[in-house]
């Protein structure tokens, strides 16, 4: 849904609040029907529309009803008020369900028990909080005994309900809860939940009561159509909570998009012993491996299996203990992953030996689980290399090239504990024990290992920025490692020797103690934890690509490859790398680039024993002297620029002139100044501090109030020509070099921050003349273009003029986006983040492209450049060239390439694929 459906559903619902019939707001499911189905991810959510797709499949899905989010955004809207015709809608599918439930919510011998959960577009773990048995009260409870027979799964129930209903509803902080439950557990010698019996169960419902009287100020809300609403609204509300809008800036999950609420007939788990509630995935989410994932616990429901209050049991002992069940379970889920052609992750309660579905989607997975799922299912035939590619984030393949352990130095130091696998890689850093500890740390530049009992929502801050996530208990669904998942960090859970203090910022394993600060390393993938620090190696794809590792070897590069060569026949751009020296650019061959689409000759001035010349020549006051210092420089350009063309193989080399302020080749004025004083203070003269003293002139002379608006770019040339000149010549003449040679060669000349035709046309013809002389000179002929860089916005404007001169474009998005918004890339960082945190600024413009704004000037840019000139070539240089959605932009507006830097060059291939295939049945 846009920004803009979102605004008319406002008009909606002032209709729906006079008239009442204009507008379907709620989406029955139930008794093989169901008024929504899986394309409906929009209105319903994911969660409703998972339901509402099993429920037309015939599976067996509790029935209820599905509250559109278009309501959500409506209740903002209308400040947190629902209008009456929804409410009626609402009422109508009550008693609908009421039907087909064959029981009635508040009935005292036969009530009917609903969840009410929430489920936005995108699956937000652990943002949002389900409540279930709602409609029990102190009449309906004893109800509930009476038509079951059992007592304790009746108090169970109720307890569940207002702690769940208390914290999440009324906002009574869950310790208070917690704290009566353990009193309980205590007094009656319980160990686990499960082992207290009716009678304590009725006095913790006593005590709950209790705590919600003292800490609400009102008894329990008794009347289940009031429960009901206010449910309803806290899930609305929870949309806006601290937890749910940090995960969505992380995701760049938009607002707007609000969250739907589902409102189903209870089924239950927590009956006895023939019933268990469960979550599993049809293959490992942490591998890929095609096996039957997952854990459930008997007599229990909903979130226990989670939350990590009892360790659950793999899903493999269900078959040992309710065999009909399991074997259904296994026939629903496979069924499942055919039908939507995906991994599932789904979520199961089985009362009484009855099945019931509660939830299916597309199970989150690494970046190795994303890879090797999307390659066993072609083989298995299951989808197409095309759906393949569709199917996995090009962001997950960075964790493929993640480092990990050196296993030598891994194997010295012995393994202290071993916890569940829970995401792979390799983790070592400095032990924190709080989420806002991890933060701190990361900003002082160290690295650290977040170790936690168990994770919540609110540590996902810490999360991001650890290097991994070690937890003591929990399983492989937990939110430690789901989370950890997602963002592919390695994550170790359930390690249950470690006994954590997380307020003494310490932790006891096998009699040693761990404080905070300590090292500890873990291995993600075989779930083994270290006391210490160890070395870390490249990953096996890097090893591959490095040539020290055989690819034959390796089956996940293997896999790799295979998804970016199916990637490469789906995708329109090419591909190429920013790469300024050679050992780069062999790297970004290597990844599948083809092409440079930058190369920055100012990186060759820093290289060793560089500096002094350079600095010659900027020192030179008369253009003898410049030339004599560019003179000893062209060999070293020159050498450099042979091996970027030689590692292309024939591939186009971009090639930029100059570009920085050249004071950015100086010492730091501040720096000479203190030389200048303390050479002068020890009373010597000479030759020392006379040089000191005339770089300091000369930098005082070059210094700039806006350097990055300064002398720099295409003015550098145009005042000092003998630049453009000796770069020329160095880059014509190793082109010349490798033709001799018997290899291809094609350079592009490209002319940085031109906004006049004229600056363009004053270097083409420097460019063209030094290159004419030099092939003369050498006797070869090859062909080269000379292009600018489009990256000030009078350039993109004046297209049509600039590309009369230009015989390429490639826009140079990072400063572009710079010049566009008047933003200084350097400084930014002192309020993006605010404008971040208040929606003026949903994304940061550096990362991911400004469509409506730097867009429009790129689109324009390419219209206006296509002009003149139908075939010129155009591609992208910025940070943007590996940004997944600025390359989905990028293929809409027709560029011809994206540059990535080398490491982002697998991301880039997919990503481009996608984008191709998306705007071919898009747009
Ligand atoms: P989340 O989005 O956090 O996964 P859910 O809405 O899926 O939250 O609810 C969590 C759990 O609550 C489910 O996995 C399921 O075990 C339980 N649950 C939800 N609705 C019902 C229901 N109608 N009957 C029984 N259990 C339910
Ligand atoms: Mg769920
Ligand atoms: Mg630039």
């Amino acid at each position: 849904m846009s920004k803009k459906a979102a605004g008319k559903t406002a008009g909606g619902a002032g209709k729906a609040g006079g008239a009442g019939r204009s507008k379907k707001y709620v989406y029955f499911f139930g008794d093989g029907k169901a008024d929504g189905n899986r394309n409906m991810k929009d209105l319903l959510g994911g969660k409703g529309a998972g339901l509402a797709e099993m429920t037309n499949a015939g599976l067996p899905v509790p029935p209820g009803f599905t509250i559109s989010t278009e309501v959500c955004n409506i209740y903002y809207e209308e400040k947190q008020k629902i209008p009456a015709a929804i409410d009626r809608e609402i009422d109508d599918h009550v008693k609908k369900l009421e039907k087909a439930a064959g029981a009635t919510l508040g009935s005292t011998d036969n009530p009917l028990l609903v969840s009410v959960r929430s489920g936005a577009k995108f699956s937000m773990p652990g943002m949002m909080d389900t409540i279930l048995n709602l409609g029990l009260n102190d009449a309906a409870v004893e109800g509930l005994k009476r038509r079951t027979g059992n007592g304790r799964f009746a108090f169970d129930s109720y307890r569940r309900f207002i702690q769940m209903f208390g914290s999440v509803v009324l906002e009574i902080p869950k310790d208070a809860f917690e704290h009566e439950f353990g009193a309980v557990k205590k007094a009656s010698g319980a160990k686990l939940d499960t082992d207290l019996d009716e009678k304590a169960l009725r006095d913790v419902v006593f005590r709950y009561k209790s705590v919600v009287q003292k800490k609400f100020g009102k008894s329990f809300p008794q009347d289940p159509r009031e429960q009901l609403k206010m449910a309803r609204d806290a899930v609305f509300r929870s949309w806006m909570n601290a937890r749910a809008i940090e995960y969505r800036r992380i995701y760049d999950i938009p607002d707007h998009i609000g969250t739907a609420v589902n409102v189903q007939m209870m089924v239950f788990g927590n009956t006895g012993d023939r019933s268990a509630t469960g979550v599993g995935f049809t293959r490992s989410p942490a591998t890929g491996a095609k096996e039957f994932y997952g854990e459930f616990l008997i007599n229990a429901q909903g979130e226990d299996v989670v939350s990590g209050v009892r360790t659950p049991q793999p899903i493999r002992e269900l078959e040992k203990v309710l065999p009909k069940a399991y074997k259904q379970l296994r026939e629903i889920t496979t069924r499942l992953e055919k039908h939507y052609k995906d991994m599932q992750d789904f979520e199961f309660t089985i009362q009484d030996e009855r099945l019931f579905m509660l939830q299916t989607r597309s199970g989150k997975r690494t970046g190795f689980a994303a890879v090797v799922v999307a390659t066993d299912m072609v083989a298995e035939k299951l989808i197409t290399p095309k759906e393949a590619v569709l199917l996995v984030d090009p962001e997950s393949l960075n964790q493929l090239l993640a480092p990990g352990f050196d296993p030598d130095e891994w194997q010295k130091i012995p393994a202290v504990t071993r916890g569940l696998p829970a995401s792979p890689g390799a983790a070592s850093g400095q032990a924190v024990f709080s989420a806002d500890r991890a933060v701190e740390w990361v900003n002082q530049g160290k690295q650290v290992i977040l170790v936690r009992r168990e994770t919540v929502p609110d540590d996902i801050h810490g999360m991001f920025v650890a290097q991994g996530i070690l937890t003591a208990t929990g399983g492989m669904t937990s939110h430690a490692a789901v989370v950890g998942r997602q963002m592919g960090k390695p994550s170790v859970v359930g390690a249950g020797e470690l006994e954590i203090n997380e307020a003494a910022k310490q932790f006891n394993v096998k009699g040693q103690s761990v404080k905070e600060g300590d090292f500890v390393s873990f291995d993600g993938l075989s779930g083994e934890v270290k006391l210490g620090r160890v070395a870390s190696k490249p990953s096996e794809i890097l090893q591959v690509v490095n040539k020290t590792l055989d690819p034959k070897k390796s089956d996940l590069f293997r896999r790799f490859n295979q998804l970016l060569t199916w990637s490469d026949k789906f995708r329109r751009m090419g591909i190429r790398a920013n790469a300024d020296l050679p050992d780069q650019a062999e790297l970004a061959y290597a990844f599948g680039a083809r092409g440079i689409g930058l190369c920055r000759t100012e990186h060759m001035f820093f290289g060793e024993g560089r500096i002094p010349i350079v600095q010659k020549m900027i020192l030179a006051d008369n253009e003898k002297d410049r030339r004599r210092a560019l003179d000893e420089l062209l060999p070293m350009q020159r050498d450099d620029f042979y091996g970027v063309f030689k590692a292309m193989h024939g591939e186009a080399v971009t090639i930029r002139t100059i570009d920085p302020p050249l004071h950015e080749f100086l010492p730091k004025r501040e720096d000479l100044m203190v030389d200048v004083a303390r050479l002068e203070a020890t009373g010597k003269t000479g030759r020392q501090l006379d040089e000191k003293k005339k770089l300091l002139a000369r930098v005082e002379q070059l210094h700039e109030f806006n350097p990055m608006l300064g002398h720099r770019g295409v003015r550098l040339g145009i005042t000092y020509p003998e630049i453009t000149e000796m770069q020329t010549r160095a880059i014509i003449e190793a082109a010349c070099r490798l033709a001799k040679e018997g290899v291809k060669v094609m350079p592009e000349i490209m002319i940085p921050l031109v906004g006049l035709v004229k600056e363009l046309r004053d270097q083409k013809a420097i460019v063209n003349r030094v290159a004419e002389q030099t092939m003369n000179a050498q006797g070869v002929k090859i062909k080269y273009l000379v292009g600018t860089m489009i990256e000030v916005p009078r350039g993109a404007m004046t297209a049509d003029q600039i590309a009369e001169e230009a015989q390429f474009f490639s826009f140079g998005t990072n400063d572009l986006t710079q010049l566009t918004f008047g933003f200084s890339r350097d400084d930014v960082g002192k309020f993006l983040r605010i404008y971040q945190e208040r929606k003026i600024l949903e994304r940061d413009p550096f990362a991911s492209i400004d469509v409506d704004g730097v867009g429009a000037i790129v689109r324009t840019g390419v219209q206006l450049g296509r002009k003149t000139r139908p075939d010129l070539k155009i591609g992208v240089c910025g940070e943007h060239g590996g940004d997944p959605s600025s390359i989905h932009f990028f293929e809409q507006v027709g560029l011809d390439y994206v540059s990535a830097s080398p490491y982002r060059v697998p991301v880039a291939r997919l990503a481009a694929a996608q984008a191709a295939l998306a705007v071919k049945v898009g747009d």
